[in-house]
Order: C-alpha cells, then sequence, then structure tokens
C-alpha cells in the first residue's frame, strides 16, 4: 500500500537525493532510474549519485549516463532536502554519499529487505515485493501515470536480477503481472534476456573459469566455497570483469545448500556473498553476525582479514546451522 504520506512528499517535496547501496545490483540501478523518472514527470530538482560505478552490464538502460558515481569533488548545484534511498537496508550502505547529506533532511527508505532498520522518516518496506522495481511500479501507478520503454525496461531490469529470471521463490504472480505491463509498455524482454544472460566480455569468460578453479567443497559437499584475491581482481583481465550472477555456479551443483563467493577487494578485506538453496538456511542470519544483511537466500556482507580467515569464519557459522 503506497501511504499518503508517501505520495505527498513525493508531489510536495523538491530537491532530492536519489541513491542505492555501493556497488548497485539491478535492482538498485533500475529503482533509481525509476524514482528519477517519476520525479522527471513530476518537474522535481533532483540527482542519483551512488558510491561506486554502475556496472555497464546495465548500459542499456536509457539513463544509465544520468547515475553519478560519488567523488570528493562533486558538486551538487542546489540544497539537498531529501534522500530517498532504493534497496538500501540502512543507511551505512551508502557509504560515502553520508558525506553529501545535510542535517535535518528527511528521509524516504524504500526497500524489500527483511533486514531493514526503518531508518527514515518514511519508510515504504513491502518483503513481499520480489524487487525494488515493483515497488517503484506500485508508486507510480499511484500517481496514474502511464509508463513509456523507458521506465518499463528500469522496472523490469530490477525484477529479472532480483527474481534470478522469474526463478527464485520470491517469484510471486504480482511480478508476472507486472512484467506483462511492462512488455505492454513496450520494454524490451528478449533483447534484456539475451543482453543480461547470454553476452559475455572475453574478461567476464575467462574470470569464470579462474573463479571454478578455486572451488572449495566443505561438509561433503554441502558448503562450496569460490573466491577471487586482490592480485586476479586488481589485473588487467579481473579489473575488467563483470561478476554478476557468479555465485550462482557453486550453488547450481548439486546437493550444495550454501554457497559462498568471496572477493578479496582490499588487501585484508573480503567482501562476501553467500547463497543458500535450503530452506532452513537463512544467509541473512549468517551475513548479520559479520555485519552484513540482505534476504533469507542471498546476503552478504565484508570480512576483515585474508580469504583464508574469512573461509574459516563463515564455515564455523555455515556448519552450526547445517548440523
Ligand atoms: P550480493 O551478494 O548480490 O552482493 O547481495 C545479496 C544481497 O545481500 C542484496 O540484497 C544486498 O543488498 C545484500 N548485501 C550484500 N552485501 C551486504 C552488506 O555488506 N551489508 C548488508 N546489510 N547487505 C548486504
Amino acid at each position: 500500500m503506497i501511504s499518503e504520506e508517501l505520495k505527498k512528499i513525493i508531489k510536495e517535496g523538491n530537491d532530492f537525493l536519489v541513491s542505492s547501496h555501493i556497488n548497485p545490483d539491478g535492482d538498485a540501478i533500475g529503482g533509481i532510474l525509476s524514482i528519477g523518472w517519476l520525479l522527471n514527470k513530476l518537474r522535481k530538482k533532483f540527482i542519483i549519485v551512488v558510491d561506486s560505478t554502475p556496472s555497464e552490464k546495465f548500459k542499456y538502460l536509457t539513463d544509465f549516463k544520468k547515475i553519478v558515481s560519488y567523488s570528493e569533488t562533486l558538486k551538487i548545484d542546489f540544497t539537498i532536502k531529501n534522500l530517498l534511498t532504493v534497496d538500501v537496508p540502512n543507511l551505512e550502505r551508502l557509504e560515502k554519499v553520508n558525506k553529501l547529506l545535510p542535517k535535518g533532511i528527511k528521509v524516504v527508505n524504500i526497500d524489500h529487505h527483511e533486514s531493514n532498520s526503518n531508518f527514515g522518516d518514511i519508510n515504504f518496506i513491502d518483503l513481499r515485493a520480489c524487487s525494488c522495481t515493483e515497488m517503484v511500479y506500485e508508486l507510480i501507478n499511484s500517481f496514474g501515470m502511464s509508463l513509456d520503454k523507458d521506465v518499463a525496461e528500469y522496472i523490469y531490469t530490477g525484477l529479472v536480477i532480483d527474481t534470478g529470471r522469474f526463478r527464485f521463490s520470491s517469484t510471486t504472480p504480482r511480478a508476472f503481472e507486472v512484467a506483462a505491463k511492462l512488455s505492454e509498455a513496450g520494454a524490451r524482454i528478449s533483447f534484456i534476456a539475451e543482453w543480461l544472460y547470454h553476452t559475455n566480455s572475453m574478461e567476464t569468460l575467462k574470470g569464470l573459469g579462474v573463479l571454478l578453479d578455486s572451488l572449495d567443497m566443505n561438509m561433503n559437499g554441502r558448503i562450496a566455497f569460490v573466491h577471487f584475491d586482490n592480485e586476479y581482481l586488481k589485473s588487467e583481465e579481473g579489473s575488467k570483469m563483470d561478476t554478476e550472477g557468479f555465485v550462482n555456479y557453486p550453488l547450481s551443483i548439486e546437493n550444495v545448500e550454501v554457497a559462498a563467493f568471496l572477493q578479496e577487494t582490499e588487501k585484508g578485506r573480503v567482501k562476501v556473498s553467500l547463497r543458500s538453496k535450503n530452506n532452513n538456511i537463512n544467509v541473512n542470519n549468517i551475513a548479520a553476525i559479520f555485519g552484513g544483511g540482505g534476504h533469507a537466500k542471498a546476503s552478504g556482507c565484508r570480512i576483515k582479514g585474508t580469504i583464508a580467515d574469512a573461509k574459516k569464519l563463515l564455515l564455523q557459522e555455515i556448519r552450526k546451522k547445517l548440523t
């Protein structure tokens, strides 16, 4: 349900900073672009800023280039009065974008994570929504606007990414209803599938080979780890690959219940993606032990230490849940 309070701030407010989490995925990017589309239709002043450079995988989205990557020298030519976040469970996940926030601004929080801390002045949280873009779709509908091809593709991208191509258990009848409307509005269903899932750069495919070589099976094949060390991520080839979806390869192994994809983004700092195929193993709870979060079947966190340290710590916690 879209609250009157949410509609009011969007209708009457101005000077919005729209943002999402660091390393935005397709739902985050689709979400901020569709909010941008709505604010543009309502002739609002706004800017979209995220920490880190969005993946080029999403460059087919019309306003992709309007997403600004945070930098220390970034100048915004208006005073921010409202912050609107999409797919952000807590404000820390905005990382450096926090530096842009003046005191006393209104915060609107649109999200579907069970770990959301309700940090907004207005919180639009729907744990049943399969993607945040589905929620933005409902918001746009509540304004009675008709969709064009651009916004249909922003919303559809979030749906496809967060449902794993309408495959995850989060895929509801509503997801299909919304997808049908987006197709009617001109979203290029076949092009998006072909581009997102059947088109890879040479570096991405080679990276996948390196990743699969690192496969490390534990607990009689119930837990699978894969990783990239810092040297590979910083290498000519490694720095050009797109790792979206890589965690699904170890998860796809028969009998694997939990998969973890570890990336040593800096020396002594490991970014972890966790996935579960077992309805009784909630990886959000495992990520939370390390200060992370996400969903029951897909979560993430960061661990200080080497890849070996991170694996050891994760294994201890996952083992406890599996036994
Ligand atoms: P991914 O593994 O694709 O990066 O993220 C899976 C899910 O976990 C997403 O919903 C993402 O927002 C969440 N997530 C990933 N890393 C973190 C983290 O460090 N902290 C929190 N709170 N959530 C995370």
